[in-house]
C-alpha cells in the first residue's frame, strides 16, 4: 500500500498508475490497429447435443495474436474493447466472420447444413439500434438461414438493459435468430425474468460444474428443470471431464460445451473435427 511505503510512497503509487494507464493505452492502440488490419480471428468451440452425442453447433470466440505478446486472453482485450467502444467493430467482425464461415462449411460438408453458430453480443452492441440490421446483413451475406444463428447475451447485460431487453430480444427473434442467455446463474436475475424475456435457451455457467458435485449438482438439476418447464433449451458450459459429461446428461441438460469435447479451434481444425462425425 502506498501510504505504508512511507516517504516517497505516493510517488511509487502514482508511478504504478501511470504505468497501468500507459499499458492500457498501448493495448487500445494495438487493438485498433489489429482491427484495421483484419488480425482479429475467430475460433470455434463445438457444442454437443447430448441425446444424439453429435456436434450440432459451435460458439464463435474472438482471438487475437499480438505480434510481440502472443495470444492475448479475451478477458483482457474484450474488456478493453468494451471500455473504448471498439467492441462495436469487433463484435460486427465476429458476427460477419461466423456467418460467412457457417455458409462456407455448409457448401463443403453436407451435414454442416444443420449446424448452428453462437455469437456473443456485448452490452454496447445490445444497446445499439443497428444491431438487428447488422444481424440481418451478416445472415444474408453468409447465405445462412436465420434459425441457425444463436445470439448469446449475458445475464448481466439483460438485467442492465431493464425495460428495453424484451423489445431488443423480440426484434432479433423476429428476424428468425435465436436468443440465448449466457453465463446463467452468475448474475442477479430473478428466475422470473427467464419467462418474461423472449429467449430460446440458457447457457448454464461453468461455476456449477467447477463446484464439488454435492453443491453444484442440485443447482444444475434445478436450472435444467426450470428451463425445461419454461420451454427453454440448455447448454452446460465448462464440461472438462467424462464424469461431468455423464452428470450434465443425467441431470437433463440438452447440450454440453467444454474442454473435454474440445477447446475453441481455428476454422480448419474445426472442419476436420466435424468431418470425423464422432459421438460423445
Ligand atoms: P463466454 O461467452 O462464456 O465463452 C465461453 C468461455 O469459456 C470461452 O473463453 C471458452 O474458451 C471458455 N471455456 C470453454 N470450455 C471451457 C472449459 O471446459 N473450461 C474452462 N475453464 N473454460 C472453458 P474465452 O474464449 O477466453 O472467452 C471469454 C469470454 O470473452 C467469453 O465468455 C465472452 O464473454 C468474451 N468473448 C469472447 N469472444 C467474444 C466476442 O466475439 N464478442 C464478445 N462480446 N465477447 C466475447
Ligand atoms: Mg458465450
Ligand atoms: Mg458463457
Ligand atoms: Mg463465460
Amino acid at each position: 500500500r502506498a501510504k505504508a511505503a512511507g516517504p516517497g510512497g505516493w510517488a511509487v503509487y502514482e508511478q504504478g498508475m501511470h504505468t497501468r494507464a500507459l499499458a492500457r493505452l498501448r493495448l487500445e492502440t494495438d487493438l485498433r490497429r489489429a482491427l484495421d488490419q483484419g488480425r482479429i480471428s475467430v475460433h470455434y468451440q463445438p457444442i454437443v447435443h447430448l441425446a444424439s452425442g453429435r456436434i450440432t453447433g459451435m460458439e464463435a470466440l474472438a482471438r487475437w495474436r499480438h505480434p510481440e505478446r502472443g495470444w492475448v486472453p479475451p478477458a483482457e482485450f474484450i474488456a478493453c474493447a468494451e471500455e473504448t467502444g471498439l467492441i462495436l467493430r469487433l463484435g460486427r467482425h465476429v458476427l460477419d466472420t461466423a456467418c460467412a464461415q457457417l455458409g462456407a462449411w455448409s457448401a463443403v460438408l453436407p451435414a454442416a447444413g444443420e449446424l448452428s453458430v453462437s455469437v456473443n453480443v456485448s452490452v454496447r452492441q445490445f444497446a445499439q439500434a443497428e444491431l438487428a440490421d447488422q444481424v440481418k446483413m451478416a445472415l444474408e451475406r453468409g447465405g445462412v438461414a436465420p434459425g441457425r444463428l444463436r445470439l448469446e447475451i449475458t445475464e448481466s447485460v439483460l438485467m442492465d438493459a431493464g425495460g428495453d431487453a424484451p423489445a431488443v430480444l423480440g426484434r432479433l427473434r423476429s428476424l428468425g435468430a435465436a436468443t440465448w442467455m449466457d453465463d446463467f446463474g452468475t448474475g442477479f436475475s430473478s428466475l422470473s425474468a427467464l419467462h418474461r424475456l423472449p429467449m430460446d435457451g440458457v447457457k448454464v455457467d461453468r461455476s456449477f460444474l467447477a463446484e464439488d458435485e454435492a453443491r453444484g449438482a442440485p443447482v444444475l438439476a434445478a436450472i435444467a428443470g426450470l428451463a425445461r418447464g419454461l420451454g427453454l433449451q440448455t447448454v452446460a458450459e465448462g464440461v472438462e471431464t467424462p464424469a461431468q459429461l455423464d452428470r450434465v446428461r443425467a441431470l437433463g441438460c440438452d447440450h454440453a460445451q467444454g474442454y473435454l469435447i474440445s477447446p475453441a479451434l481455428d476454422a480448419e481444425a474445426m472442419l476436420a473435427l466435424l468431418a470425423q462425425d464422432r459421438r460423445w
